[in-house]
């Protein structure tokens, strides 16, 4: 179905860039439509839609779960009139103004655009992985690092790039040892953060090293069985945390040959803004983020493409 009007703005993505973008453009009477999309498990919300407790996020001192967190975002949004539809975009078209966005059940011309498509953490797909994301495996460190349960304990983090030696570091404040994996006899990270974790005392790095499976109990991780890629042989590292920082993949296959993006695929925008190579299109959130990767960071940037859409209508919509 064609809606014949030209929106004023339409916001694809539903997590905190996604949802914050609609509470601003709501409120400043833009009548956005969001295309919430139904990635994360059948459901709208995002990435916080697949954890548990959200500590670090302001103004819940007592901490907050991911999908409350995220139905308090949502009913904000509704409750300021944002026009939601629970549908993926399946094609939108940046070379002719307006532009166009579609979904399965229907198609909007629009004048402005914010993308808040996210990123999904790369796993690894060990068989038990499964079982045991969240109650031990975790691809955020900083979100989850602090968590009581790996307070003093052993730890472990797969990955061999700057991601993986700052979450190594990171993690040191928290467990007793942490052991790096990494898969092959150097390091991608840069020399200065090399330096700081082979000197850290409380890191070990295990070179040539794979995961090969995750144990515990029915509670919680226990341990990883790992491989030296080298000799062949396996052995047991008991473990209570396991994290991934083996990069992530931005959601972003619509907007290729329409839109810049970088090498890895993340939208590029323009330094401190939000503005992509597109005028008028607006890029928010861990879309075009590879650095922070926040719900925090996501919300102020969906704060700031409902802004910039606000400013770039008043002229040209
Ligand atoms: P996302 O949350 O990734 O949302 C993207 C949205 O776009 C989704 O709604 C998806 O359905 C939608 N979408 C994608 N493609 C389409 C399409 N074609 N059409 C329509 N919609 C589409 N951060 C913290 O600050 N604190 C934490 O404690 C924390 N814990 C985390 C725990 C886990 C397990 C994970 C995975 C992440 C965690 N993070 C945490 C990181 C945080 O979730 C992200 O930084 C944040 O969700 C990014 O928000 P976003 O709006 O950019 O994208």
């Amino acid at each position: 179905m064609t809606n014949p009007a030209v929106e004023n703005l339409v916001i694809i993505g539903s997590g905190p860039a996604g949802y914050t973008a609609a509470i601003y453009a709501a409120r400043a009477n833009l009548k956005p439509v969001v295309f919430e999309g139904f990635q994360a498990g059948g459901l709208p919300g995002g990435q916080l839609m697949t954890t548990t407790e959200v500590e670090n996020f302001p103004g819940f001192p007592e901490g907050i779960t991911g999908p409350e967190l995220m139905d308090r975002m949502k009913a904000q949004a509704e409750r300021w009139g944002a026009e939601l539809y629970t549908e993926d975009v399946i094609a939108v078209d940046l070379s002719q103004r307006p532009f166009t966005v579609r979904s399965e059940e229907r198609e909007f011309k629009t004048n402005s655009i914010v993308i808040a498509t996210g990123a999904t953490a790369k796993r690894l797909g060990l068989p038990d992985e499964h079982q045991f994301w969240s109650r031990g495996i975790s691809a955020c460190a900083i979100c989850d690092g602090a968590t009581p349960i790996f307070h003093r304990a052993k730890l472990a983090v797969i990955g061999a790039g700057d991601s993986a030696a700052e979450e190594s570091i990171y993690l040191t404040k928290y467990g007793d040892e942490v052991h790096m994996l990494v898969r092959g006899d150097k390091m991608r990270a840069s020399k200065a953060m090399q330096d700081r974790v082979l000197n850290n005392p409380k890191i070990t790095v295990h070179w040539n090293t794979e995961a090969v499976d995750v144990f515990g109990n029915e509670k919680h991780m226990e341990g990883l069985l790992i491989r030296n890629n080298k000799t062949g042989e396996e052995s047991k590292l008991e473990v209570r945390g396991l994290f991934y920082a083996i990069g992530h993949n931005p959601n972003t296959s619509l907007f290729k040959g329409q839109l810049e993006l970088d090498d890895v695929g993340y939208i590029v925008t323009k330094h401190g803004s939000v503005e992509t190579s597109v005028e008028g299109v607006f890029a928010a959130g861990d879309v075009q983020d590879h650095e922070y990767r926040q719900a925090i960071t996501a919300a102020g940037s969906g704060c700031m493409g409902a802004m910039l859409a606000e400013r770039w209508l008043s002229v040209n919509g």
